[in-house]
């Protein structure tokens, strides 16, 4: 048994957050072995069974490769989503964001390496987009930058070239004041190393993607070639 087990043991943590049946495997990611089946098979990426809109990964039910809001709001944004933000997969984004159930990031980490390596996009840099120092110092952790360096450790290339300003929350304005809101927020850091090629943005929630276009943005004019991202869910 691994310390962090004793620990998880002692702190009455070895539950599944899902379902919540003892399962050994709970104890260093949160999940029993029946729940993650069941959330590989909600999986959007990796899954050959599922058809996703190209610009922004949601799950689309008709033949069209676009789904009804890309075309309404054409964007060249190539967004990825492992989850929609329902189900499962959503009690565990809410566990991770709102519970702080930091264990999950594993979980998540995974998820993003798999799928990255099944769609082939194995040459890419990634980065986590970057919460305001604010956001940091009310809820004490970057939950993206864990996931991240879960996903360094596996081998990736991990890269912080944004920051972000300090602004309003994002959560309760309407599609339009989002993007108006959104330009300026971020910018790039002072550094004498450029950008890589290829990059891969990691966020958590795509709702209308304006951060992430953004980001591509600011990417691009600085010169790198192909930038996408990829969401835990699309709402
Ligand atoms: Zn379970
Ligand atoms: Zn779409």
């Amino acid at each position: 048994m691994k310390i962090r087990d004793i620990f998880h043991l002692l702190a009455g943590r070895t539950l599944c957050l899902l379902c919540g049946s003892f399962d050994y495997d709970s104890l260093h990611m949160g999940l029993c072995r029946d729940c993650l089946s069941e959330l590989e098979k909600e999986s959007l990426l990796g899954n050959g069974e599922t058809r996703n809109c190209r610009c922004c990964g949601i799950r689309l039910l008709s033949e069209m490769d676009l789904c009804t809001e890309c075309r309404r709001y054409p964007t060249n944004q190539r967004n990825m989503a492992l989850f929609s933000y329902h189900g499962k997969a959503g009690d565990l984004i809410q566990f991770y964001k709102f519970q702080s159930e930091k264990r999950l990031y594993l979980f998540f980490a995974g998820q993003i390496d798999r799928a990255l390596r099944h769609e082939s996009l194995i040459d890419y840099a990634l980065l986590p987009v970057p919460p305001s120092r604010k956001k940091i110092f009310k809820t004490g952790w970057d939950q993206m930058e864990l996931i991240g360096s879960e996903l360094k450790r596996l081998g990736w290339p991990l890269i912080h070239p944004l920051a972000k300003k300090e602004g309003l929350s994002q959560k309760k304005l309407s599609r339009e004041e989002r993007e108006r809101e959104i330009i300026g927020r971020y910018y790039l850091k002072r550094s004498k190393k450029g950008l890589p090629e290829k990059i891969i943005l990691l966020d958590d929630v795509y709702t209308t993607g304006a951060t992430l276009r953004e980001c591509t943005r600011i990417l691009k004019a600085e010169g790198a070639e192909d930038v996408r991202s990829l969401t835990i869910a699309r709402d």
